[in-house]
């Protein structure tokens, strides 16, 4: 999925990063820094230059700014905005996604990945029903213990919808931060953090907070990027120590990236041009809840054929998926199975005959349902839930 510039990336709170900064006292104080003006120069920047369009800065709603908060953790806005509208529109209030089943909250995200977003989305509504009478709290302590809502997060609640002074905390946010202040990495990820976010907290206005935060997100997603940041358009040229230095493209420091395990599965896609077979994966590991070709260990293709009141016709082995999770990366090699239907009938629940025109819409992973979407004929292989 899209990650990078106009996402919220994963936050500390919520996922430990790899990105590192000074634990020694940084090159400039954050009183320092309030002396140079950094928030006014933020805010004027924003109300002139900043982002003022987005379907989820027209309200005001807990809601909806928690849903666009979620959605936009590791994926870009524009991959957002269509998703955003479509869930507000099937699942209109927090109650709505609460009594929701899980499927049907899995097929509304379907293509936007990470499910596990999703599948906190839905749990973490169901909380705030039973817990808090449907109604988040203005309070970013009380919002971020919350499932799937991290400090940055609940400090984004917040500010949107409630106009508290709150920090927010994400990749964007950090990337200017390590710039304008030249931090440099230290072994020490975790105190690291604890730096960024009390300079993150220091900085804060006292007025303007929404222009300010909505101003940092929109810099780090335009003009501060990751890579050939557009100083000569940036409000902080003039304080800004890795310019001075010449050092943005080194900063942020990021620790040295172990590698990830690896593991390897089989898969088999059964299908008889029409429709193809899935398996509805267990609710917590990897996947979970999603709909996701059976695993060869399920039987050899000719018994998965016969259980399934197919008869098979021939095998073929397809090109290994390679994907990678956080923690790991899964090699699935995937074989092909052609079938002829006689009784057409899933013998199991949580298995069941997916049309190929269905594919685009259902609640699949995102390397899996690319895969499938190869099966339709050439013409209709668009994404169109995408
Ligand atoms: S001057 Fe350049 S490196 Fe510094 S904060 Fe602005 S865009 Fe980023």
């Amino acid at each position: 999925m899209d990650v990078d510039q106009g996402c919220r990336a994963a936050t500390s709170g919520e996922a430990a990063d790899r990105l590192a900064v000074s634990s020694t006292l940084p090159p400039m104080s954050a009183a320092a820094a309030a002396g140079t003006g950094f928030a006014a120069r933020v805010v004027a920047w924003q109300k002139a230059n900043g982002r003022h369009e987005l379907p989820w800065q027209q309200t005001r709603d807990p809601y909806h700014v928690w849903l666009s908060e979620i959605m936009l953790q590791q994926t870009q806005v524009r991959s957002v905005i269509p998703y955003y509208q479509r869930f507000r529109t099937r699942f209109p209030t927090l109650e709505a996604l609460a009594a929701a089943p899980m499927t049907s909250v899995l097929e509304a995200w379907a293509g936007l990945g990470y499910y596990a977003r999703a599948r906190n989305l839905h749990l973490c509504a169901q909380t705030i029903v039973r817990l808090h009478g449907g109604q988040f709290s203005g309070d970013s302590q009380i919002n971020a213990r919350l499932p799937g809502i991290g400090r940055s997060t609940a400090a984004a609640i917040s500010v949107f919808a409630f106009g508290l002074r709150a920090a927010i905390l994400d990749a964007n946010v950090r990337r200017i931060l390590a710039r304008c202040f030249a931090l440099d990495a230290t072994p020490s990820p975790a105190a690291d953090r604890r730096r960024m976010w009390a300079l993150a907290e220091a900085l804060l206005p006292t007025t303007d907070i929404e222009a300010y935060s909505q101003g940092m997100m929109d810099l780090g997603a335009t003009v501060c990027v990751h890579r050939q940041p557009a100083c000569d358009r940036c409000p902080l040229a003039s304080v800004c120590r890795a310019r001075q230095q010449g050092r943005q493209a080194e900063l942020p420091a990021r620790m040295p990236k172990k590698p990830l395990p690896e593991r390897r599965e089989s898969v088999i896609m059964l299908t008889d041009g029409r429709q193809v077979l899935l398996e509805r994966r267990p609710a917590s590991g990897i996947w979970g809840g999603l709909l996701s070709l059976p695993e060869l260990a399920a039987g050899s293709a000719e018994a998965l054929a016969q259980r399934n009141g197919c008869r098979l016709l021939a095998t073929t082995e397809l090109p290994a998926i390679d994907h990678r999770f956080t923690h790991f990366r899964l090699t699935l090699a995937v074989l092909r199975a052609d079938v002829q239907p006689i009784g057409h009938a899933a013998c199991e629940d949580r298995w069941q005959w997916l049309p190929l025109e269905r594919i685009a819409e259902a609640a699949l992973p995102t390397p899996i349902r690319r895969l499938l979407l190869s099966l339709r004929p050439p013409g209709d292989r668009s994404d169109k839930a995408c």
